[in-house]
């Protein structure tokens, strides 16, 4: 918790059951990097940070080394993991639907209530009950994009501060409710698991089609003196 007031902080709000929660994060998690200016999904996980501790603890525990982050903005390290999956324990996910337009904000929702402006949060946003006619209406313009954030510690060392990950995709979105339930019923105090999974298609054309998608699994209570 110390190391997260010692270092320059990157606020975050995330609204959780209709109040507001502002942390501020460590590290961000990612799973893509930049190659020949063309955005490349990884099968592992990156961590960015700006403290060389936190890169030096995330590598311990989650396994890899540390190389300094050229491309990826304001982070100057980055931790290049060998693991699609980290054990995550106390945090808050969110999923926000934004449509931005010529005058800002548009519509900002979780995709039955408005969370913003203060005057409209709670009312019916009117969005489409079904995931996939949000995302049709979004591929449209019509609808808002989907915006998960996901802010939560590391199992193998609760004390080093908050991590952020941060995903516009669709079927993580769909998980998010589910694991949303869970949490819920476990009081707030699940450990979970953040991982990458490879998905493989074949389009009509018969051409194969892999990528990697964000998955969150509540794995059972949290243990804080198992944390170490
Ligand atoms: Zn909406």
């Amino acid at each position: 918790m110390t190391v997260a007031l010692e270092h320059p902080c990157k606020p975050e709000v995330l609204a959780l059951g209709g109040t507001s929660i502002r942390r501020e994060v460590v590290g961000q998690f990612q799973f893509g990097c930049v190659i020949d200016n063309r955005p490349v999904a990884l099968p592992d996980w990156r961590v960015t940070t700006d403290d060389s501790g936190v890169a030096a603890e995330v590598a311990r525990i989650v396994g890899g080394r540390t190389e300094s982050a050229l491309i990826n903005g304001s982070d100057p390290l980055e931790v290049v993991t060998e693991s699609p999956s980290v054990q995550v324990g106390p945090g808050g996910i969110a999923t926000h639907m934004k449509l931005w337009g010529s005058r800002g904000l548009m519509h900002h929702c979780d995709g039955v209530v408005f969370l913003s402006p203060d005057g409209a949060r709670g009312r019916p946003c009117g969005c489409p009950r079904l995931m996939a006619d949000r995302k049709e209406q979004a591929k449209l313009g019509r609808g808002p994009q989907s915006n998960t954030v996901a802010i939560f510690r590391l199992a193998g060392n609760y004390d080093m501060g908050d991590f952020r990950f941060q995903s516009i995709s669709w079927k993580l979105a769909e998980t998010v409710r589910d694991v949303r339930g869970e949490l819920a019923a476990l009081d707030d105090s699940t450990l979970c698991e953040l991982s990458l999974e490879a998905v493989e298609f074949g389009t009509k054309s018969g051409r194969r089609v892999s990528y990697y998608k964000p998955v969150v699994k509540a794995l059972g209570p949290w243990r804080l003196e198992g944390a170490g």
